[in-house]
């Protein structure tokens, strides 16, 4: 039978198979998953969660496949990642896992991996051209004051490389603040980054929300009440912005230098134009989706299907 285009649900057909689809989540109840497990059914797709803490790699030439609490994963047709940052060596092993079974994956490992590393992405963002704070990174130095000295003097900011959820960045607003935060850390071997404060921001930030190379939502977070850092993790307070183009094309750029297809792109408003401060490979939906109004996991399943069909 020839399809009636002008019958009522002609255009909610799918143009593409039903897939089968894992979200690599610690839980179900997290509201990311839970959406991005929705927005699946609602398409028509098989998904379900699996808990990549838990699942067994067996690495050979012929056949690398998955064990998911005592049974091979088969037929699977995309994985999208949501790996936690505590968990990132074992998350990117079962990725990359996935890979070598030529699974559609929404985020590769190596990207996941350098996502999660301040130092590293911020050097690859600077190569490819993409404007942050400046930054400078020491091998446990003692001399804290230069450091200092090259972003611009106090307050600075100082960075655990791997922090996450504003947890791990500190606001020194003295030299001799600055020096004895960055001796407590060289002393408990925790490698940081001493950083340009932009004061300017005034404690807000932009979240541009990526995937597959369109911005699909942005959000201004606001800081709550003194404090310097806009993390909704942290009390902060969302709401819905238009980026200006050159905000848009620098998220955009900044995902794409770092491989990243679905990315959270944070840019931070400094005298000089929009900075990017970081890069998230699993960016939250709850604060972006509300603030939005718009059904991003719904997009995120959209870029599988253009994916998988075509693959
Ligand atoms: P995290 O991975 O913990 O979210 P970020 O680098 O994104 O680390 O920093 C957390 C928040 O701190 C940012 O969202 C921003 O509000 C604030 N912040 C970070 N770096 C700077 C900076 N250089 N100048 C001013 N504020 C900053
Ligand atoms: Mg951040």
């Amino acid at each position: 039978m020839v399809a009636n285009k002008y019958a009522p649900g002609y255009f909610c057909t799918p143009s593409f198979s039903r897939m089968n689809i894992l979200v690599l989540s610690r839980s179900g109840k997290l509201f990311s998953t839970r959406r991005i497990v929705e927005a699946g059914r609602a398409r028509g797709h098989d998904i379900s969660v699996v808990d990549h803490v838990q699942c067994d790699l067996v690495i050979a030439r012929k056949d690398p496949h998955v064990m998911y609490k005592g049974q091979r994963l088969e037929d699977v047709d995309a994985i999208i990642p949501r790996i936690g940052a505590s968990v990132t060596f074992y998350g990117a092993a079962v990725v990359r896992q996935f890979e070598a079974m030529k699974v559609f994956t929404t985020v590769e490992s190596q990207s996941l991996v350098r996502s999660r590393d301040k130092l590293r992405s911020l050097q690859i963002l600077s190569k490819a051209g993409v404007d942050m704070p400046r930054t400078v990174f020491t091998n446990y130095s003692k001399d804290v004051a230069m450091a200092v000295e090259h972003v611009g003097g106090a307050p600075c900011i100082i960075k655990l490389l791997e922090g996450t959820q504003g947890l791990g960045v500190v606001l020194a607003e003295s030299k001799k603040a600055a020096v004895a935060v960055v001796e407590a850390f060289n002393t408990l071997k925790a490698r940081v980054i001493v950083q340009e404060f932009i004061k300017e921001a005034k404690g807000e930030d932009i979240r541009a929300f990526v995937v597959d190379g369109t911005i699909v939502g942005a959000m201004r977070r606001r800081g709550k009440e003194g404090e310097f850092r806009s993390n909704l993790h942290r009390g902060g307070k969302a709401e819905l912005i238009d980026l200006s183009p050159e905000e848009q094309e620098m998220a955009v750029h900044a995902a794409r230098a770092l491989g990243l297809r679905v990315a959270g792109v944070d840019m931070i408003q400094s005298s000089r134009g929009p900075l990017v401060l970081e890069v998230n490979a699993s960016p939250g939906l709850e604060g972006i989706e509300q603030a939005t109004g718009r059904d991003i996991a719904g997009e995120i399943i959209a870029y599988v299907e253009r994916n998988v069909a075509a693959g």
